[in-house]
């Protein structure tokens, strides 16, 4: 694996709606690549007369595509990537209601519907029951669960000797198989969703972090070494921008360090990814700190850009693939 090629592989995924855009939203069937038209440009806030349109090139784009299916294309080979030591990130970023938790962990009750999560942890505990000495660690990090948003909270990141992160201040569970894994994460929703309703907050405004640690040693070669590696399954905070959300006070300030927050995680990916670039802001926010030793470098890092295809929503849909494709290009 070389540290020189892009380090962000970018998937678009598009919430299916019966009020599809489809006069403005193309989908070719490369599928890796999505044509938009819009009347406005967003980049200065004007309307024109005339359609404006646009090409995003992108590792992928999702239109029609199952839970299954999505966690194939998307998840599959950072999972196994841990297993052979490389720590991997998948994260789900996009307006309000595209679809990040639908992505990340999925419809809660229905089986089918699952999201990466649930898929991820499923696929950790088999490769254990069929190839190494379990020892898995789930660490659930719910910052509303601290009462504080992700900026301003109590948890704070240490680095450690040999360049790895850990935070401290937070529960870490052993866990022994799915079952174990999959109360934890629905335990940590369950807490997201209390401490929201507590502090009056929407689940649109909180970043959340579920990290799977992985130490794995071969039963098969009795003088193997323990593997560790960490995968990071990030439900970004909505990055609808601040005129559209209409907040004010406490909520503004909160979208505020939201959008602030999204501005460093492009800043220090666009950091990796430049090999002249010895600074990589990774302190400018909690974020990003968190996810140190997990972004760039040998790490396997996945972004699944949500829309929303509807017309009205065209706006944060261009705002989304240009951020997708900001990623992607560096
Ligand atoms: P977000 O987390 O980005 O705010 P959600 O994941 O909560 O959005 O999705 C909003 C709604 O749309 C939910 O009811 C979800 O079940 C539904 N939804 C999103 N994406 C899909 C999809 N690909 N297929 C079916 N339903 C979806
Ligand atoms: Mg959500």
């Amino acid at each position: 694996m070389s540290s020189q090629a892009s380090p962000v592989k970018v998937f678009i995924r598009i919430r299916p709606t019966a009020n599809f855009a489809h006069e403005l939203i193309e989908c070719p069937p490369d599928q890796q690549t999505l044509k938009v038209r819009s009347r406005k440009d967003s980049n200065k806030g004007k309307r024109n007369n005339q359609l404006s349109s646009w090409v995003f090139q992108l590792n992928g784009v999702l239109d029609n595509v199952s839970q299954e299916d999505t966690y194939d294309r998307v998840a599959r080979s950072v999972v196994l990537g841990a297993f052979a030591g490389y720590n991997g990130t998948i994260m789900c970023f996009g307006q309000t209601g595209a679809g990040k938790t639908y992505t990340m962990t999925g419809a809660a009750e229905t089986y089918k519907h699952r999201g990466i999560i649930p898929r991820a942890l499923q696929e950790v505990i088999q490769i254990y029951d069929k190839e190494v000495f379990q020892e898995t660690m789930v660490d659930l990090l719910s910052s509303i669960k601290q009462g504080k948003s992700s900026n301003s909270g109590v948890l704070t990141v240490i680095e450690e000797p040999g360049g790895g992160v850990s935070v401290k201040g937070l529960s870490l569970h052993l866990v022994h198989n799915e079952e174990e894994a999959l109360n934890l994460l629905f335990e940590g929703e369950m807490n997201r969703i209390i401490g929201e309703h507590a502090l009056n907050k929407h689940s649109s405004r909180s970043h959340c972090i579920f990290t799977v640690h992985i130490e794995s040693r071969s039963r098969t070669l009795s003088d193997a070494k323990y593997i560790t590696s960490k995968l990071n399954l990030v439900d970004l905070a909505g990055s609808e921008r601040l005129s559209k959300t209409g907040s004010e006070g406490q909520a503004q300030m909160e979208a505020m360090y939201i959008n602030k927050s999204l501005t460093f995680l492009e800043q220090v990916i666009l950091a990796l990814a430049d090999s002249r670039r010895e600074h990589v802001p990774f302190r400018q926010s909690k974020l990003t700190h968190a996810l140190k030793d997990s972004l760039g470098g040998n790490c396997n890092t996945v972004l699944v850009a949500n829309i929303y295809g509807e017309a009205a929503q065209i706006e944060e849909t261009l705002s989304t693939l240009r951020f997708a494709t900001r990623m992607k290009c560096v």
